[in-house]
């Protein structure tokens, strides 16, 4: 792990919005602003520094999730790269079939993708998430028709931290004409995620999940499954992605691939002893408060309460008062009232779902930040208790 901590000081948890780039990426960025700037398009000596800079962030990018090289598309982010996969695979695939499956509790970013592929003429069934939020094979199973190009499951969710059974969903849709999608961002840095190993096609991947500048992205895209591009221009990104690359952005995702491939169990298992012991004071403490999510199968770094008779948005105010950042729900959606569609998949009442508090831990999360938030957090859910009409047990 990096001697410095990056920040400004205060107590942050919430890393799943975002994250600081660590100080090592930066580093092996700083080059690529000034001295070695090139275009990989141009045809003289800086123009091939450049190229071989792109060659080799992309052999690092693709070797830490069990890929080749050339099955990996470098993007603007996460939300460029589903959009390539979902709406760049359907059109590309049209004649096969117009179905495509999603899941209830995908980010936002793959429900408009999906509105978008409707309004574009192709039908976009949800698969419903249990009580925990998981998706249970079978379900896939069931759902997947003769018409069937597309089935798209996030890893895990941003929001409630559930990881989803996805070596069971690719065996699944394996044995269908269709390819699987998977965001991954929410599982990247957290779980190991081997391509080799699971039945995706295509992989949404982000450079600031893994503590690398915002604004890069990849996909991964199978060799054999075949994507028509987005956004036109230049070529670039063997057609797929036409754009000048942000070199010094995918210099940096390269490098906190690398160190992710690392330090990823060093990194998981601190992050879920800080989770454990949240959860178990949290409850230990607070009288009905309950754990979203997954009991078991859920990301280490996440731990998300519902807290009855009280607003997430109130607590979130008052811990902001008391120098902690933690988030609501997914920071994507958090300027709109409606409650998180996630919560709602998974059985809670529109009351519960605004009862919800965030907690998402990272490379530089300590123990002393649980204690921080154990200092005041049984307090402020006390004290906005005692003014709520909603809660009458005191
Ligand atoms: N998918 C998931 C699971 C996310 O949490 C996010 C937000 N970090 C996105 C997609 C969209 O990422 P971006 O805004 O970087 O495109």
């Amino acid at each position: 792990m990096a001697a410095q901590t990056p920040g400004r000081g205060g107590v942050y948890l919430d890393y799943q919005s975002a994250k600081p780039v660590d100080p090592r990426v930066v580093e092996a960025m700083a080059p690529y602003f000034t001295e070695r700037f090139g275009n990989p398009a141009s045809l003289h000596g800086v123009g091939d520094d450049a190229t071989a800079t792109l060659d080799s962030a992309r052999a690092k990018v693709a070797a830490s999730i069990g890929a080749l090289p050339e099955e990996i598309v470098f993007t603007s982010g996460a939300t460029e790269s589903s959009n390539l996969a979902l709406l760049g695979y359907a059109n590309r695939n049209r004649r096969a079939g117009d179905h495509i499956l999603i899941s209830e509790v995908d980010h936002i970013s793959i429900h408009n993708i999906g509105k978008m592929l409707e309004k574009a003429g192709f039908r976009v069934g949800k698969v419903p998430p249990d009580q925990f939020g998981r998706i249970d094979p079978e379900k896939v199973r069931k759902r997947i028709t003769p018409e069937t190009i597309l089935v798209s499951v996030g890893w895990a969710s941003n929001e409630i931290g559930t990881v989803q059974p996805m070596a069971e969903i690719g065996e699944v849709v394996a044995g269908t004409g269709a390819t699987l999608h998977s965001d991954a961002v929410a599982a990247q840095g957290q779980l190991p995620i081997d391509v080799s190993r699971t039945g995706v096609g295509m992989l949404t991947l982000s450079s600031n999940d893994i503590y690398g500048p915002q604004g890069v992205g990849a996909l991964y895209i199978r060799n054999g499954v075949k994507v028509a591009p987005v956004a036109f221009g230049g070529g670039q990104e063997d057609g797929l992605r036409s754009g000048t690359e942000n070199l010094a952005g995918i210099v940096g995702m390269a490098a906190a691939a690398e160190i992710m491939s690392r330090e990823l169990p060093a990194d998981a298992a601190r992050m879920a002893a800080l989770r454990d012991r949240l959860v178990r004071e949290v409850l230990a403490a607070i009288p009905d408060a309950h754990l979203n999510g997954h009991p078991t199968e859920r990301l280490p770094g996440n731990a998300h309460f519902r807290f009855e008779g009280v607003e997430g948005e109130s607590l979130l105010l008052l811990m902001r008062e008391e120098g902690i950042s933690v988030a609501t729900g997914s920071a994507c959606s958090s300027k709109t009232l409606e409650p998180s569609h996630t919560l709602i998949s998974c059985g809670l009442l529109h009351e519960e779902a605004h009862g919800s508090l965030e907690f998402t831990f990272g490379r530089w999360s300590k123990d002393s930040d649980v204690d921080s938030v154990l200092a005041v957090l049984p307090g402020i859910v006390d004290k906005l208790r005692r003014m709520s009409p909603l809660y009458n047990k005191h």
